[in-house]
Parts: structure tokens; sequence; C-alpha cells
């Protein structure tokens, strides 16, 4: 098995998640099978808790990982599918080696930083090397900025790691920044000299130095990159801002062959990458025949990260369907105080995210009531769903009072609430139903057509707030359709209207699963209904 380690320099936002992606798509289209890593060195145990102000959205795993939003561009930019092995946090690790060492499983010993941390880390390498051994390349992303503190632990087990498995089946990338002086009119080295000069200081030396850079890197600035940093001047590849769409990365850093000098480096026999389809899906984003407007009606909706896979999986259904997505993004909130006037007259469909707690729910509930009102095309996810629910409860049955427990203990008609077992529970990140989840869908209705009449669906949850099955009969009865229920547990996974073009919800997370070979079923309907509307 081989390693590549992407490290960054200079600053952070460089998009080190996405060069890492694109490695990996770059990868696979020479025929290799890649896995993709990320480790974080913040003291979190998950970002499952972290606010969305700080950390964006949280990508969930199959396996019910709550994990860093670059997960999900791994998963977009390449066919692997990730488990709770590809992610590691800071806190994780000592969290591990603590609950070791209250064990006694170190017999003893005082227990270090080095080796014990480090030796935690590699171990976390290697059980992801083991766990899919038919791999040819794991890709491990290392959050933050070379001369952090708190990454100097990884970067330490890095350079031990390299030196166990051969320095031959390792390869270092380093990103850094080339910033533009203005006043100058020149593009500057230095910070790139001296980031890898920190690298070096703890004993890696970068095989090959990825340079974001806004324009072009000329043949001078590369020779320079290059004497300093100690590297070949082929492998200081640039990484240049793209124009469109984050899907052009791959094909940005395939200009300066980064593909091939990594598969050099590790001495891997790998075709020549055909990008024909890469780069049509690309063309169609860019180029769309025709535009639908979302309204996403959301609590973080200033946020560019906040429903980061939502947005992307809107974008890439939008090419399936030769559509470009424009985002109206509305604050629920704004919704509440205002009214229908808040929302655009112009948007073609509604989509309300997922999210947790009280604000702005309201506003959300009459987002709701207007697409369902009006005719517009709705999607509702998660919570998007228990809002269409509530909304249809109060709305269509005329049930006074229907809420969902979360937002009001005492609800008189609980129509969305806990399951029994889930009463109790403290622990915040003990009660939420997580990851993947097998459930039935019912032929006839609209979401067994657009999943082209499969039986069963797998999708992945993250919530605690269930559809109330006591009222089940009475909304049922009003004619909301439930299109799908967990197998196990018949919990309510899928709900539609079917005297309406399109409003479906979900009670999971679709846009954890689209991919751009791949788009949504959920989100290709939903875009296809948006454009119809447009059209009518
Ligand atoms: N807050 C809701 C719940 O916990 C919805 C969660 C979500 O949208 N991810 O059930």
């Amino acid at each position: 098995m081989k390693y590549i380690f992407v490290t960054g320099g200079v600053v952070s936002s460089l998009g080190k998640g996405l060069a890492a992606a694109s490695i990996g798509t770059l990868l696979e289209h020479r025929n290799l099978k890649v896995q993709l890593q990320k480790f974080d060195p913040y003291l979190n145990v998950d970002p499952g808790t972290m606010s969305p102000y700080q950390h964006g959205e949280v990508y969930v795993l199959d396996d019910g990982a709550e994990t860093d939003l670059d997960l999900g561009h791994y998963e977009r930019f390449t066919n692997c599918t990730l488990s709770q092995l590809n992610s590691l946090s800071s806190g994780q690790v000592f969290e591990n080696v603590i609950k070791k060492e209250r064990r006694g499983d170190y017999l003893g010993a005082t227990v270090q930083f080095i080796p014990h941390v480090t030796d935690a880390i590699k171990e976390h390498i290697k059980q992801a090397s083991e766990a899919a051994p038919d791999t040819d390349v794991i890709i491990t992303e290392i959050g933050g900025t070379v001369g952090d503190i708190e990454g100097h632990l990884f970067l330490e087990a890095l350079r031990q790691f390299s030196l166990e498995v051969g320095r031959e089946n390792v390869c270092f990338i380093h990103v850094t920044l080339l910033p533009l002086v203005k006043a100058a009119g020149e593009i500057k080295t230095k910070p790139t000299q001296q980031s890898v000069a920190k690298l070096r200081e703890i004993g890696i030396q970068p095989d090959i130095i990825i340079c974001r850079t806004e324009h072009d890197l000329d043949e001078d600035n590369r020779r320079k990159i290059a004497m300093f940093c100690n590297v070949p001047v082929p492998n200081v590849v640039a990484f240049r801002d793209v124009n469109h769409t984050i899907y052009e990365c791959p094909l940005d850093l395939r200009k300066d062959k980064i593909d091939r000098l990594v598969s050099d480096s590790l001495g891997l026999d790998s075709d020549t990458p055909d990008l024909t389809s890469w780069q049509g899906f690309v063309d169609r984003l860019i180029k769309p025949t025709h535009k639908v407007r979302i309204g996403v009606v959301g609590k973080y909706i200033e946020l560019q990260d906040a429903y980061k896979s939502i947005y992307e999986s809107l974008t890439i259904a939008g090419a399936a369907h030769d559509t470009k997505v424009k985002l109206i993004k509305i604050d629920a909130e704004e919704v509440e105080k205002k009214g229908v006037s808040a929302i655009s007259k112009k948007v073609d469909g509604i989509l309300i995210p997922g999210g947790f707690g009280e604000r702005g729910v309201e506003g959300k509930i009459i987002a709701a009531q207007h697409a369902r009102e009006k005719g517009i095309p709705y999607f509702g996810i998660c919570l998007g769903m228990q809002i269409a629910t509530i909304e249809f409860a109060r709305n269509v049955c005329g049930i006074e009072g229907a809420d969902s427990t979360e937002f009001n203990k005492e609800a008189k008609h609980p129509v969305i609430c806990l399951q029994e077992e889930q009463q109790g529970v403290v622990d915040k990140g003990g009660s939420m139903r997580l990851g993947d989840c097998r459930s039935v869908l019912f032929s006839g209705t609209k979401s067994a057509e657009l999943y082209g009449n499969c039986t069963h669906i797998h999708e992945r949850h993250r919530h605690r707030y269930e559809f109330n099955s006591d009222y089940q009969d009475q909304l049922q009865e009003a004619g909301l359709v439930i299109a799908s229920v967990s197998e196990d547990q018949g919990l309510v996974e899928i709900i539609e209207n079917p005297d309406h073009p399109f409003f479906v919800a979900a009670q999971f997370h679709p846009e954890f699963k689209s991919k751009p070979n791949a788009p949504h079923p959920l989100f290709s309907g939903f875009i296809k209904a948006a454009l119809d509307h447009r059209l009518s």
C-alpha cells in the first residue's frame, strides 16, 4: 500500500481538502483504488457537537461517524465510501490514549506524547489500510497549518510512519499560498519557502509542492521554489483559482500532471487518465441550457459552509438536467417576521434543510405552507420533513397546536416527538439516530418512481425526533402519503403530498449520497420539477 500525506502551509482555507480530493479523482481515473482520510488537530472528539459557525456542516458517513465537511468532498470526488477510520481528531486520539492508560494497558509505563500519542495516530492509518486491503493509495489530509502547535504531533507521527513503511511508499505533498503583492506587482514565494523550511525542521521533506495562486505560476518562480524547497522543478505544481466550479480543480491540477508525479514518486504502474466524462460534467455545469432558482430557507443561511452538501447536491442534480441552479438563500427568521413577502416571488422550488432548535421554525412552517398552497415544488430534508408534517397537521388536518416536542415540550399534539427509548438520554451525542438505515419503499409513490422502482433504499440519518405514529392514520386520511418506512422499526422516512406537482420530504439526508456520476434521485426529481414549474 502507498500513502500520500497532504499538509498545508502559510494560511488556512487554501483548498487543501479540494486538492486532496482532486488527487483522489485523478488517481481513480488512472485506475487506482484510493481511499481518503482526514486528521483534524482540534480537541473536539468529533464535529457533531460543534456549531455550524465554527465548523460548517457536519458530514455523516454510513457507519454514523460525524465528520468534517472535507469528507463530503472526498466522497463526491471519488467512488470511495468512507467510515470512522477515515477521520481522526486530536480529541479522539487523546480520549483513546487516556482510556487505555486508565485500563492499565500501558503496564505502568509513563504515558507520553511520543511514543504513545504518535503511536495511536500511526495505528489509525494502519487500521484504515487493513480495513480496505485492496486500496492502492491512502490519501491523508492533515488539517491546520504547518507551525501550529496542535498539529505538531500529527506531523511527527507521519515522519515516523514514513520511516517505518519505507520512504519510497510515501509521498508528502505540501499546499501553500503564493500571494500577489499588488504594490510590487509580484508573486511572492517567500512564505512558501518558509513554510517548507518549517516542515523540514521536523524532518519532512515534501516531494511535491502545490502552490495556490490567483493567476499562473511562471517558470522563474517555479525554479525559485524548486531550488529553495529542494524539489525538482516539475514537482512545483500550480493550483489556480478556478473560474466557475470546484469540480474544475482536478482538471486544473492535471495541467501540471500531478497524478503522474504522484504515481511516479510512489513507483505505481498506472494508466494515463481519461477525463472526458469529468470534463463533460464540468462543461454541463459551466454552460447549462436552463436555469432554476431554488429558495433554501434556513437558519445558518449566511454561512457559506453550513449546507455545503445540499448546495453541492443541487448543483450536481442541476448538471444532470443541463440546468444551472441559482440559490436564493432565505433567512427563516425573516420569514417569521415578515411572512411570505420575505420569500422571493421568483423561486421555482423551495428546500428546507436540516436543523436543530427552535429558532426560525415558524418561518419554515410558513415557507412550507406557501409551497404547498401555491404548487411550488417542495423538498424537505430532515427538519424540513418534520416542518412539512407539522404544517400539514395544522393547516390541512386542522390539528391545532400540532408541533414537535423539540420546540414545545408541552405540545398538545406532538406530531413529531422522541421515541420512548430516547426519553431521558442526556448525553448530547447519545440519543441520535445516526448513519445508514435500510428502509422499505412503497410502490406507486412518487419516490418509488424517482428511485427507479426499487423496493429498498439505504440512506444516512442524523436526528433525534421522529414522525409520531399516533397521528399517522389521521394524516393519511387527509391525503398525506407515506412513501417509505425504516425496515426495522417502521419509522416514517419519506412523506409526500400527491395533490401537488412535487412535495417530497425525507427524514434522512440524501445530500450525503450524491455524486457527479450518480446524482441523488430525490434531488434530481426536485430539480426536474422546479424546471417544469419555471417553464409552465
Ligand atoms: N432537529 C431535528 C431532530 O433532531 C432534525 C435534525 C436534522 O435536521 N438533522 O430530529
